[in-house]
């Protein structure tokens, strides 16, 4: 590809070439993280991926634009992926362009007391989008398959059975009309190094330091194992795991929203058309006498 070249007039000319590289990201039974390259930037170059920011956003939101004026469906994004791994980044950088009116981004921490006494789907279901909606899972019920898995909190069959019930729960989920898009952010052991390391040293970054970081990192090889048995299990056709390499945060920002953006135009989006008597309800909106 020629340097430089405007992603968008790439993407017309080899939209098959960029669909089928995107496809490659899903996960389709066999998963092993790592098989899986963090560092690759399949297709693109950073400069392409950066030209194609400013027509993506306005593409994003032309088709939010429309889901919400259908007022019938909507969008849930579940962000996945070690500490360090770039949720926050996505968020801020690859959905820039969606319209705040009608977003909703909901972050997932450790259960409160209120959330523990309740099935682990509880807290999620209430945050589910309503009709027209698009909302953003930074973490999510993934963390109640991950965190007993690594942890040894509860036994291998009671994982299991979540699996299924979490399978069961996104199919229900998908069939009221919500379409479910799952992103695991894949970085290297050496790149969270870096990160971490880069938070220590800007005095400006040190807030984003925290001691559960240095706590999870020995779990490494654990949470690797843990995500592939998870994600194995639970990418489905209507609920699909993407697997995008993240060291390179351009690749991950470019591969995020063209996925998003290419999923919503897939949902052949319409502009309700009303009945309307255009002609009487022109004359009826009188000027100032
Ligand atoms: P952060 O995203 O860096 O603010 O950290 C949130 C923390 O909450 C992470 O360490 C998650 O593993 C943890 N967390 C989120 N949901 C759960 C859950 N359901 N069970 C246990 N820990 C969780
Ligand atoms: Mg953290």
């Amino acid at each position: 590809m020629a340097k430089g070249q405007p992603l968008k007039k790439l993407a017309r000319l080899k939209d098959d070439d960029v669909r089928k590289r995107l496809r490659a990201h899903v996960v389709d039974g066999h998963m092993n993280l790592e098989e899986s390259d963090p560092d690759a930037t399949p297709l693109v170059n950073k400069k392409a991926a950066a030209a194609a920011a400013i027509p993506d956003e306005d593409r994003i939101m032309n088709l939010q634009d429309q889901l919400h004026a259908e007022g019938k469906r909507s969008i849930l994004i579940v962000l996945q992926g070690m500490d360090t791994s770039g949720k926050d980044g996505t968020i801020r950088h690859a959905l820039r362009g969606l319209n705040p009116q009608g977003t909703r981004i909901v972050a997932f921490k450790v259960p409160s007391a209120i959330e523990k006494r309740h099935p682990f789907l509880w807290r999620i279901r209430n945050a589910l989008p309503s009709a027209g909606e698009i909302v953003i899972f930074n973490r999510s019920h993934y963390e109640d398959v991950l965190v007993p898995k690594v942890h040894k909190l509860m036994p291998d069959s009671v994982i299991e059975s979540r699996y299924k019930e979490i399978n069961a729960f996104e199919k229900q989920v998908s069939a009221k009309g919500t379409t479910i898009v799952k992103f695991y952010l894949h970085i290297s052991y050496d790149e969270q190094r870096q990160r971490l390391l880069d938070r220590l040293a800007d005095p400006d970054k040190n807030w984003k330091f925290s001691e559960a970081d240095i706590k999870e990192r020995p779990f490494w090889d654990d949470y690797r194992a843990a995500f592939d048995e998870a994600i194995a299990a639970t990418s489905t056709d209507v609920a699909p795991w993407f697997i995008i390499p993240a060291n390179k945060k351009w690749y991950r920002n470019w591969a995020v929203s063209e996925i998003i953006a290419r999923t919503m135009e897939d949902m052949n989006l319409q502009y309700p058309r009303p009945h309307l008597n255009i002609a009487d309800l022109r004359k009826r909106l009188k000027p100032v006498p």
